[in-house]
């Protein structure tokens, strides 16, 4: 399917909410080639100012939608919706379908990880990353090592 050359530099990020969006302004900043897509127009307001990629308005669950954004030629693919079941279709989509050599997805539920973990999809929980840094908090704060914590 991939019939297009990849670009080793281009990124694309599904879900400009809070965290697309600052990821979308940081990569781009960063000087990656960065399109970001989102179902509703209002949502690229939250990108900064000195955003320089493409904005693609649409459902990324639709291939076309996807086929839009340039996915076929992409290096990375983020999943950064607010819903689990979608950022999971997108990566799936994007690697097993497309090609796409790194997909993300975030991922709320931390028991869904060890599934896309059997996909090959990298994911990043908020969950288990909030646990861990409050725990490493808490830990060092009362002078107990972490690995003595439950
Ligand atoms: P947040 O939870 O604030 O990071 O926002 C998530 C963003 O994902 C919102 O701007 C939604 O409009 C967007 N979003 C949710 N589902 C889809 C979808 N299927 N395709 C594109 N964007 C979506």
């Amino acid at each position: 399917m991939a019939t297009h050359p990849r670009n080793g530099n281009l990124v694309v990020v599904v879900g400009c909410g809070r965290l697309g969006s600052l990821l979308a302004s940081r990569l781009s900043r960063r000087g990656l080639e960065v399109v970001v897509v989102d179902s509703d127009e209002r949502a690229f307001g939250g990108l900064s100012p000195e955003f320089s990629g493409f904005r693609v308005l649409g459902d990324a669950t639709e291939l076309a939608v996807l086929r839009r954004a340039r996915v076929e030629e992409a290096s990375t693919v983020i999943a950064a919706t607010r819903d689990d079941s979608t950022n999971m279709m997108v990566a799936q989509v994007a690697k097993q379908v497309v090609g796409v050599p790194q997909a993300f997805a975030r991922v709320f539920d931390p028991s869904r990880e060890a599934i896309y973990h059997r996909l090959e999809i990298d994911t990043v929980c908020p969950t288990n990353l909030a646990a861990n840094v409050i725990v490493e908090r808490v830990a060092s704060a009362l002078a107990v090592t972490p690995e003595a914590t439950p």
